[in-house]
C-alpha cells in the first residue's frame, strides 16, 4: 500500500497549533504522557494474553524503552504492549475523540489572552500530541498483537499525517520525537541528556508498574552497554505513607486520570482481615466535561497483589461517587476475575460500602477543616453527590451533613442544613425550599413574597436533581422539608386569637368570590382559597404537596409518561 496522506480533524489541528506554540511551560511533562500511553498499552496486551491464551505474542519481557541519539536528535519510547492497528492509528491519533477535550478547546477559543490558555491547557490532557512541544516531527511504528503488518505514522504536526503499512514492525509501538534546535541559552531542556531522561522518568513515572529501560549511548568499544532500569516500580499504595511524597501521589493521579491538575485530596484506606484490600483514592478538583453523560468512565482501577486487572471498575463505588479516580489493590480476588464475578462478589460488596464511607467522611473532614477546599468540591461534585440523597439512604445523613445549598439567608454564600436548622425561629416548625430552574426565577417567585415578608428563610434549589431528592429525604433532624409551592401554607402563628378570627371573617366575606371562581375555572384546578402566602401579588397557583412539581410534571412528560 503507498503513503496515504490525511489531513487533521478541525480540534486536532487546533490542538497541535497549541503545542507548537507551546502555551505549556513545563514541557518536561511530554515524556510522561508517552510513557503512560506505553505502560497502558502493556496493561492492555497483558488482559488481552490472560483472555485469549492463543493471541500470537510474546509476553515474556513487557517493558518500555527509551533511547536518545545525540547526533540525530531524536529520542524514541518504545512498548512491547498491545499496539494498533492501521485503522486504529488512524481513529485514536489523528481525531480527538475525547469528548473532554472538544470542551476544553471551546473554553479555550474563549479564553482571550494567552496567560487564559495557559492556565487552560494545563487543566487537561492533551496526551500523545503534547510530544510536538518539543518535536518538530514525531513517527510512530506500530504492529497489533497478532497482526502480522505494522502501521507508521508520521506528521510534522501541521495540517496532515501520512499513514502507511509497513512489513516488518516489531510488536508493539514506538514513538520517535524529532526533537526541536537545541537551545544554546537553555541546558535544562536538553532532551537528549541521558541525565535529564533519568530525572523526569524518576519525577513523574517511577511508580509505572513496567521497567522503563534506558540504553547509554556507547561508549567507545566498550561492547554493548547494560540497560539501566529507571524507575523503582513500587506501587505507591503499598509503600507505608511516609516514604511517599504528596507530589509522587499527585503524578500517579494523573496517570490513573488523564488530569493535568492537581487533585484536591488523596484518600488512603488499608483494611486488614479477612478480606485485604488497599484503597489509594482521589478527590479531582474539578469535574470532568462528560460526568453527566453515558460514556463517562469511572475512574477506578481494580488491581488484584500489585497486579492490573481493569480500569473504570465500576463495582467499587456506588454512581453518585464516579468523579473519584484512584486503585484499589485486592488481595484475595483471582487474576481471572470477571465484572460478573464482582458484581456478585459478598466481599467486593463490602468493600464498596466501606470506600463509600471513607470517601464522605473525608469530604466531611475537608469540610471541618479547610473551607475553601470544601467549597471547590462541592462546587464541582455537590450535583452528583446529591444523586446519592435519592438512591443510598443508607449513607443519606452523611451526604446531608456534607452538603449545602443557596439560601435566602445570605448572597452568595451557601448554607448547610444543619445552620439553617439553628438559626430556625421557635416558632417555625419545618425547613423551606423552593425549586426552580434558576436563581434568579425562584427568587422572583411570588410564592416567596410572604416567606420574604415575615423574614422566613427558604432554601433556593436550582439543581434538577433537587426535586427529587427532597421528596426523598422528606425531614431532616425530625424537621419535615417542605416546598413554599406546595399545599397550604400557615405562615401566621397558631393560637393568634385575633388572626384566627380575622381571617375567619375573610373566609365568610369572600365565600361567594372563592365559589364562583370555582366554578369558572374548575377545568383547570381543584380549588380557589384564600391565601397569607401573598403580600403584592393578587393570585397564585399552588400544587397540592402530593402533587408532581410543574418541573418534574415536564420532565415525566417529556419521558412520555
Ligand atoms: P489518552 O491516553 O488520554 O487516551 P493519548 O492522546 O495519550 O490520549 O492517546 C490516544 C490513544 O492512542 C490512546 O487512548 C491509545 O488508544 C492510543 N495509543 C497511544 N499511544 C499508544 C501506545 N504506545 N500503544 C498503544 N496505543 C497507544
Ligand atoms: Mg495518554
Amino acid at each position: 500500500m503507498p503513503t496515504e496522506t490525511f489531513e487533521f480533524q478541525v480540534e486536532a489541528r487546533q490542538l497541535l497549533q497549541l503545542m507548537i506554540h507551546s502555551v505549556y511551560s513545563n514541557k518536561d511533562v511530554f515524556l510522561r504522557e508517552l510513557v503512560s500511553n506505553a505502560s497502558d498499552a502493556l496493561d492492555k496486551l497483558r488482559l488481552e494474553k490472560l483472555r485469549d491464551d492463543a493471541l500470537d505474542t510474546d509476553v515474556s519481557d513487557p517493558h518500555i524503552e527509551i533511547d536518545v541519539d545525540k547526533e540525530a536528535r531524536t529520542l524514541t519510547v518504545r512498548d512491547n504492549g498491545i499496539g494498533m492497528s492501521y485503522d486504529e492509528v488512524g481513529r485514536l491519533i489523528g481525531t480527538i475523540a475525547n469528548s473532554g477535550t472538544a470542551g476544553f478547546l471551546k473554553e479555550l477559543r474563549e479564553a482571550e489572552d494567552e496567560k487564559g490558555a495557559e492556565g487552560l491547557i494545563g487543566q487537561f490532557g492533551v496526551g500523545f500530541y503534547s510530544g510536538f512541544m518539543v518535536a518538530d516531527e514525531m513517527t510512530l511504528v506500530t504492529r497489533r498483537a497478532g497482526e502480522s503488518k505494522g502501521t507508521r505514522w508520521s506528521s510534522r504536526g501541521e495540517a496532515t499525517y501520512t499513514l502507511e503499512t509497513v512489513e516488518d514492525a516489531p510488536q508493539g509501538t514506538s514513538v520517535t520525537l524529532h526533537l526541536k534546535p537545541a537551545d544554546p541559552e537553555n541546558q535544562l531542556h536538553d532532551y537528549t541528556s541521558p541525565w535529564k531522561i533519568r530525572e523526569i522518568v524518576k519525577r513523574y513515572s517511577d511508580f509505572i508498574t513496567w521497567p522503563i529501560r534506558m540504553v547509554p549511548e556507547t561508549a567507545d568499544g566498550d561492547g554493548t552497554p547494560e540497560p539501566e532500569t529507571l524507575n523503582s516500580m513500587k506501587a505507591l499504595w503499598a509503600r507505608s505513607r511516609d516514604q511517599v511524597t504528596d507530589d509522587e501521589y499527585h503524578e500517579l493521579y494523573k496517570h490513573i486520570s488523564h488530569d493535568w491538575r492537581e487533585p484536591l485530596e488523596t484518600i488512603r484506606l488499608q483494611a486488614e482481615g479477612t478480606f485485604e484490600y488497599q484503597a489509594l483514592l482521589f478527590l479531582p478538583s474539578h469535574a470532568p466535561y462528560d460526568l453527566f453523560t453515558r460514556d463517562h468512565k469511572r475512574g477506578v482501577q481494580l488491581y488484584v497483589k500489585r497486579v492490573f486487572i481493569m480500569d473504570d471498575c465500576e463495582e467499587l463505588l456506588p454512581p453518585y461517587l464516579r468523579f473519584v479516580k484512584g486503585v484499589v489493590d485486592a488481595a484475595d480476588l483471582s487474576l481471572n476475575v470477571s465484572r460478573e464475578i464482582l458484581q456478585q462478589d459478598r466481599h467486593i460488596r463490602m468493600m464498596q460500602r466501606r470506600l463509600t464511607k471513607k470517601v464522605l467522611s473525608t469530604v466531611k473532614e475537608i469540610m471541618t477543616k479547610d473551607s475553601e477546599r470544601y467549597a471547590t468540591f462541592w462546587r464541582e461534585f455537590g450535583t452528583v453527590l446529591k444523586e446519592g440523597l435519592v438512591t443510598d439512604s443508607e449513607n443519606s445523613e452523611a451526604i446531608l451533613a456534607v452538603a449545602s445549598f443557596a439560601t435566602t439567608h445570605s448572597g452568595d454564600e451557601p448554607t448547610t442544613l444543619a445552620q439553617y436548622v439553628e438559626r430556625m425561629g421557635d416558632e417555625q416548625k419545618d425547613i423551606y425550599y423552593i425549586t426552580g430552574e434558576s436563581r434568579q426565577s425562584v427568587e422572583n417567585s411570588p410564592h416567596m413574597e410572604a416567606f420574604r415578608d415575615k423574614g422566613i428563610e427558604v432554601l433556593l434549589l436550582t439543581d434538577p436533581v433537587d426535586e427529587v431528592w427532597v421528596d426523598a429525604v422528606g425531614e431532616y433532624q425530625g424537621k419535615k422539608l417542605r416546598s413554599v409551592t406546595k399545599g397550604e401554607i400557615d405562615l401566621d402563628a397558631k393560637g393568634d386569637e385575633q388572626a384566627d378570627e380575622e381571617r375567619e371573617k375573610q373566609a365568610e366575606d369572600y365565600a361567594g368570590l372563592l365559589g364562583w371562581m370555582g366554578e369558572r375555572l374548575a377545568e383547570d384546578i381543584k380549588e380557589v382559597r384564600l391565601s397569607t402566602r401573598l403580600t403584592v401579588s393578587p393570585a397564585c397557583v399552588v400544587s397540592d404537596a402530593q402533587d408532581l412539581t410543574p418541573a418534574l410534571e415536564q420532565m415525566y412528560r417529556a419521558m412520555g409518561q
